[in-house]
């Protein structure tokens, strides 16, 4: 039988992507603000209800680069239970990352656990929308404000998010976005920074391209981050199938609230009210004294049937090496996150998922929960 990973991307039709490389082999101009990069970056700012947008070769280089764009230093608040780039990108800047825990009910930075975290040389709050589910940003805003920081939300899960009608995108300073190829939305490796004005917007465009103004006149020390000309041909086209994609999801998601209800010691969050999600992850929680098996016994069960969960996110990034042996990153300073983190296990979630695989994974679930040892 098929292997069935935790993501596998939706591809457009070949011969729409070839269209695609005859014109690029034609104009032969492969990168740096070509046609599709132009065209992309329009009509994905349309798509998101964003005014500016700037493309990326992938998310980490625009963590980086916003972190640069802003001129954040000193130290920043930030979520141990992401993927490794969020703080990598602090890390990168030689900025030091303050790990505050997360809410349970949501699995993104507890608002009410940052201000204990703020000491003079908090400059930054760095949050996670993680799973796709937008952060409480009313209550983020009111800290940063009142403290006189600035807020860059990592809102590489939510591609298409919406809070009451409104783009999750237009809170923070900025957002970062990624297109890598196992998001729900992809340019093969890809990123953006979404901000909001045009001079900022122009920083960050120079920032991603050495530094360049003109021919001969380079303002900073800027990086290259740029994205090439197939990359954006591969988001227009993904344009145009992303909300049949996420529709699939949406679907799936509720066949697998369906399916997993019933079994003790499960458990999985539901949609937030008024928010439009985009699906990105099915995270499931495993309590092992009421299912009966430990989450890394399941992570194994299902290998065991060729489904391969993702324990995102363990470790917490704060376990890692480089960081556990900061302040912030003590065991026990985190006892959410640090329990979350043995407890989840993200289950294959993607448009062509089907519903005879999905069943099977509901009951080597159910199945595994019954058994003996
Ligand atoms: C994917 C991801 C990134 C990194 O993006 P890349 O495009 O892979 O560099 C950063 N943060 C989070 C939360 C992500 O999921």
């Amino acid at each position: 039988m098929e292997k069935i990973f935790v993501t596998r991307p939706f591809l457009p039709p070949l011969e729409e992507f070839q269209e695609y490389l005859k014109k690029i082999w034609d104009s032969k101009w492969l990168t740096n603000n070509g046609q599709f990069h132009k065209e992309l970056e329009q009509k994905l700012g349309e798509y998101l209800g964003v005014k500016y947008i700037s493309l990326f070769s992938n998310g980490t280089l625009a963590l980086i680069t916003a972190l640069q764009a802003l001129k954040i230093t000193g130290e920043v608040i930030t979520t141990p239970f992401s993927f490794v780039a969020t703080t990598h990108a602090l890390w990168w800047n030689g900025i030091k990352p303050v790990f505050v825990d997360i809410d349970p009910n949501s699995f993104n930075l507890d608002p009410n656990k940052i201000e204990a975290a703020i000491t003079p040389n908090t400059t930054a709050i760095l949050p996670v929308h993680v799973y796709g589910n937008p952060c409480n940003v009313t209550r983020i805003k009111e800290i940063a404000d009142t403290y006189g920081l600035k807020v860059i939300y990592d809102a590489c899960h939510t591609f298409g998010v919406t809070i009451k009608d409104i783009p999750v995108l237009h809170f923070g300073d900025l957002s970062v976005m990624s297109f890598h190829a196992t998001k729900v939305y992809t340019t093969f490796e890809g990123g953006a920074i979404v901000c909001h004005d045009e001079s900022t917007k122009k920083r960050i465009d120079n920032l991603k391209n050495f530094g360049f103004l003109s021919e001969t006149t380079v303002v900073t020390p800027g990086i290259n981050a740029k994205m090439n000309e197939m990359q954006a041909a591969l988001g227009l086209l993904q344009l145009k199938y992303v909300d049949q994609a996420i529709a699939k999801r949406k679907e799936i998601a509720e066949q697998y609230r369906e399916g997993l209800k019933g079994i003790a010691g499960l458990t999985y969050l539901e949609d937030f009210p008024g928010v439009k999600q985009c699906y990105p992850y099915f995270p499931i929680l495993i309590d092992k004294d009421k299912y009966g098996k430990t989450r890394d016994a399941v992570y194994e069960e299902l290998k065991k049937h060729d489904i391969y969960g993702r324990r995102y996110f363990y470790p917490l990034i704060s376990q890692l090496p480089t960081y556990r042996s900061m302040e912030s990153a003590q065991p026990g300073k985190m006892p959410i996150a640090e329990k979350m983190a043995e407890e989840v296990i993200c289950l294959p979630i993607f448009p062509d998922l089907s519903t005879k695989e999905l069943n099977m994974i509901v009951s080597v679930m159910q199945n595994y929960k019954e058994r003996k040892s």
